[in-house]
């Protein structure tokens, strides 16, 4: 098994800036992409949640080509979340209508068909909270799956075109945060309370790599190292005054804020993030921003 061993300091901790008031509302609420953000470059976490900056420039080029993945990922999850809701897959396959769609749409049925039938009880589109520290931690999950001795299975769903290594995926806030609060936060789901990390796993299934899906167990001592872990980055947001930008000019590629920054104005290649994998939360579903599919 990965597992993360250490605490992760954003860039602004390891060099040192002073820190002396907290710029972060009461209410704010801390979630996978918010800690990817502070920790990859505590700049970007403030124009984007402090200042709420729209964003001035494409993440990727080509632009439509990006912005046709982010759509098809976006209606990928919904077809899969309909699905798991148990609408017939007949109203359901019509929907994918693009060769990408209809391809992901197949592997996701056959995925379903030997993989999820298993389970005793089925939760897709769950969002949990805990408290955490002074603020809430909150994540959406796509899916939690029960099994019969009440071991809770997280899936996600990822369009990636390259099959990101375990290492990376490992490494992620998302990996750590999600299995970290369905513990805190999911008792629900089980007859067992508390549950144990050891009855927790999650598991990234591609839809492009359908064969490949990459498994995260869980352990007691990596629980205790990402709730502390979390514990000190969510200080670390709330009392930091510096915002300084990454050292790590290949973020700024894939960043929509280089204008702001001075560090570029074109993006990055698709083929490019697909080497890098830096810029996940481009496809990360955000189900807000997915309108309902009509029938
Ligand atoms: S352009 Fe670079 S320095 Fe500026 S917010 Fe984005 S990642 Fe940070």
């Amino acid at each position: 098994m990965f597992g993360s061993d250490k605490v992760e300091l954003s860039d602004a901790a390891k060099k040192g800036d002073k820190i002396t008031l907290s710029m972060l509302p009461n209410n704010f609420n801390f979630s996978q992409s918010t800690l990817q953000d502070y920790a990859d470059c505590a700049r970007r976490f403030q124009l984007r949640y402090l200042d709420k900056l729209n964003y001035p420039a494409a993440e990727a080029e080509p632009a439509v080509e990006n912005e046709r993945h982010l759509q098809e990922g976006q209606y990928f999850h919904r077809l899969a979340q309909q699905y798991l809701l148990g609408i017939p897959i007949d109203k359901l396959s019509r929907l994918a209508n693009t060769p990408e769609l209809q391809r992901w749409w197949e592997n996701f049925l056959n995925f379903a068909h030997k993989e999820l039938d298993g389970f005793t009880s089925l939760y897709p589109e769950v969002t949990l909270s805990a408290p955490l520290g002074k603020f809430r931690l909150v994540a959406k999950y796509d899916l939690i799956a029960v099994t019969e001795d009440n071991k809770l299975i997280i899936f996600d769903w990822k369009t990636y075109r390259k099959r990101p290594r375990d290492e990376w995926l490992s490494a992620r806030w998302q990996t750590r945060v999600y299995r970290a609060l369905l513990l805190e936060a999911g008792s629900q789901f089980t007859a067992a309370k508390p549950n144990k990390p050891e009855h927790c796993e999650m598991v990234y299934w591609f839809s492009n790599f359908p064969d490949e899906p990459a498994r995260f167990p869980y352990n007691e001592k990596q629980y205790k190292l990402d709730w502390n872990a979390l514990l000190k980055l969510t200080e670390e947001c709330q009392s930091a005054s510096a915002f300084p930008l990454t050292d790590d000019r290949q973020k700024c590629a894939y960043c929509p804020y280089r204008s702001y920054c001075n560090r570029g104005t074109q993006a990055g290649d698709l083929i490019s993030i697909e080497v890098e994998m830096e810029a996940e939360e481009l496809f990360d579903l955000n189900f807000e921003q997915i309108g309902e599919i009509e029938f």
